[in-house]
């Protein structure tokens, strides 16, 4: 398998990471196995949290990597914000990890702006994994989140971090557009390494794994982390990993086009329906549904198992208060339109925009639906 270089951390990386949250699902026993394919492939990262399971995905990871520690990037997460909670999680980790030295320590899910205020204050968990990096207890100090990146992008502006991690995947690009625009290019110019999670977009993309994998190792990150919890899901990541070709532009925007996830529903913020004659903003007021539920509930029929994921996944990140605050503020929203529809004939993705608007304004403006 492929190896890139983490950033300016000097630590070598394969594509593939292989992350623990799934391990919390199967014996440790499967666990090793799984451990030991990856291994066998090449791939030398594994990632897991203080939290998933309490600890329990650090104990199972240890156990199967046995005596084979040194051989691998090894990378725990650890959510306290306060300098005393984070040496009690990070002196947790290492006896559960059964090691001296974590590779990576990532502030775990750093997504609001309480997280932020807490990590920029006198004696907070950042002053502790520096000192913790001084001493050889951390190699690395990354910042980890998801949904909307402005509260982990002011962390790094503020602070030297070595790493960050986020998704990246061809549905949220559309939600969390900044994640790509903005974070991304600002970390790099920091010299920041950068790991990519939820390349299937929590499950969603489920129909479209070839794709997304290769959609989101084409974006510029070093390295694409992936759970699994059985040995025929690793192999086919490892399988689609080991035959990557990065994606051109063109094929990008093909993928906009014919991905079965995107739909007539899902607006690509190409910006092609403006101008509106009533100057409504209609794509900045399709990104706050985007941040709102993932432009995830549209109110359409859809089979049991779409539906499902649907509603698992629409409030996963908590950027609802964002989402209404901000169309709050906007001075021409839906309730301007005049039904024209211009823009309707202008979009590419044949999106039902006026209706797509009314249903907008009933989730963040308590609007009725029609
Ligand atoms: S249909 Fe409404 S939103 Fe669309 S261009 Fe006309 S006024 Fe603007
Ligand atoms: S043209 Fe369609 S896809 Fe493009 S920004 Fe407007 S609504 Fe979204």
């Amino acid at each position: 398998m492929k190896k890139r270089m983490l950033g300016k951390t000097g630590i070598k990386v394969s594509l593939l990471g292989l992350g623990g949250f799934h391990m919390l699902e199967i014996s440790k026993n499967l666990v090793s196995k799984l451990v030991g394919i990856y291994l066998d492939h090449g791939g030398n990262y594994i990632e897991t949290a203080a939290e998933y399971g309490d600890g329990e995905s650090e104990k199972k990871i240890s156990y199967a990597l046995g005596n084979h520690r040194n051989e691998v990037v090894l990378v725990s997460k650890c959510h306290a914000r306060d300098q005393e909670g984070a040496k009690k999680f990070v002196e947790r980790t290492l006896k559960n990890l059964q090691t001296d030295h974590l590779d990576v320590l990532f502030l775990h899910h750093v997504t609001k702006r309480e997280d932020v205020d807490a990590l920029l204050k006198r004696s907070s968990a950042l002053d502790y994994l520096f000192e913790a990096k001084k001493k050889g207890m951390i190699r690395a100090i990354g910042v980890s989140f998801h949904g909307l990146p402005d509260y982990a992008l002011e962390l790094l502006k503020a602070q030297d971090l070595d790493v960050a991690m986020t998704g990246f995947n061809y549905y949220d690009r559309f939600n969390f557009p900044s994640t790509f625009e903005n974070f991304l290019p600002y970390a790099r110019s920091k010299g920041m390494g950068i790991v990519g999670m939820k390349a299937v977009a929590d499950g969603y993309l489920y129909r479209s794994v070839e794709d997304a994998f290769r959609y989101a190792l084409s974006q510029d990150i070093d390295i694409m982390v992936a759970g699994a919890n059985s040995e025929e899901m690793l192999l086919k990541d490892i399988a689609i990993v080991e035959n990557f070709k990065p994606m051109s532009e063109k094929s990008m925007e093909n993928l906009y086009f014919r991905a079965p996830e995107l739909g007539n529903y899902v607006c690509r913020q190409c910006n092609k329906c403006l101008p509106c004659p009533e100057g409504i903003d209609i794509p900045k007021i399709f990104l706050y549904e985007g941040w709102y539920d993932r432009q995830m509930r549209d109110y359409k029929p859809h089979e049991a198992p779409d539906y499902a994921l649907r509603e698992r996944l629409a409030f996963w990140f908590g950027n609802q208060n964002e989402a209404v605050t901000a169309y709050k503020k906007l001075t021409k929203n839906v309730t301007n339109c005049t039904n024209c529809g211009l823009c309707e004939e202008r979009c590419p993705y044949d999106l039902q925009i006026v209706d797509k608007l009314q249903l907008v304004h009933f989730k963040l403006g308590n609007g009725e639906i029609f």
